[in-house]
């Protein structure tokens, strides 16, 4: 299995002379199976660059996962160039958002919607298949295997975890580490303790010893007070997590846009030091765009 990131900035793009390192499109990662088949994961920016690699194979059966559809996870879709060209087949799956009770295709079709976009989904020239996932299904594209678990963010958001001939990859999407949202003096904070418990437990053994967990890390624990409740994790967290589900190895996404590549390597190093990851591990790294990981 292999996996290629190409977008690992959250919220918005941010391309410049500041990101130039990092690079500043928005979620996407691309995974290969070993028999070549598509994986991909999220649909910001950074799904345009992958759509320019895409030409020297057509037609193309790729199988898109959505963590949630956010826009920073959603943006680049309408510019996803195989879903114009027939012959093309486009599954995407993504969760039901139970506010508006839309299934992933009616989610979806506003993008298309002729005040936000010139080409309206029913105009798309490649087979178009949804899917809207319930928690913990299972779905099988050729010999790569992918199941989801309900992760901790303002919408729903699914974490996937990938799995093809003994190799494994966990992505969070979006995603807090649950916390007692109650005073340990208030009525209810034991109790809701224990769900908090079960809830995070549930998750990291859903990754358990994964090769690779891929984690929202967009804050420091310096930035992280005021951003509770926001739904997105800091380093600190993230490699505690990665620890219990003792997972090989860790990368770090979801890069804040205002972090320059400088900001964000001085961040991640304080971390690192902090946490003491080279004696106590697991071997942690940033996301970059246009980094390829073999497994
Ligand atoms: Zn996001
Ligand atoms: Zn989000």
């Amino acid at each position: 299995m292999k996996l290629t990131f190409r977008g690992v900035r959250g919220s918005i793009a941010v391309p410049g002379p500041n990101t130039l390192r990092y690079g500043g499109n928005t979620t996407c990662l691309e995974i290969r199976g070993d028999n070549n088949e598509l994986i991909i994961l999220d649909a910001g920016t950074g799904i345009y660059q992958l759509a320019l690699t895409l030409f020297g194979e057509l037609p193309i059966e790729a199988h898109l996962f959505l963590t949630h559809t956010h826009w920073d996870h959603i943006q680049g879709l309408p510019f996803f160039i195989p879903t114009f060209i027939p012959g093309n087949t486009i599954h995407i799956y993504g969760a039901f958002d139970p506010v508006g009770q839309k299934n992933i295709r009616q989610i979806l079709a506003r993008q298309f919607e002729y005040c936000y976009f010139p080409v309206r989904e029913a105009e798309l020239k490649a087979t178009m298949r949804f899917t809207t996932l319930k928690e913990r299904q299972t779905v099988q594209a050729g010999g790569v295997t992918i199941s989801n678990i309900l992760m901790n963010h303002p919408v729903l958001n699914f974490g996937y975890r990938i799995e093809c001939n003994g190799k494994s990859i966990f992505f969070t999407g979006d995603h807090e580490q649950l916390y007692n949202i109650y005073a340990p003096e208030e009525d209810g904070w034991s109790e809701y303790q224990q769900y908090v418990n079960e809830k995070n437990k549930a998750i990291t053994d859903f990754m358990h010893g994964v090769d690779l967990l891929v984690a929202d890390t967009s804050y420091t624990i310096q930035d992280y007070p005021q951003k509770k409740g926001w739904g997105h994790s800091t380093f600190d967290a993230n490699i505690d997590m990665a620890r219990i589900a003792q997972v090989k190895s860790l990368y770090f996404t979801h890069h804040e846009p205002v972090r320059s590549d400088n900001d964000l390597e001085r961040v991640y190093q304080e971390a690192l030091e902090r946490k003491k990851v080279a004696i106590h591990g697991p071997p942690c790294h940033l996301a970059r765009e246009g980094l390829t990981i073999e497994l």
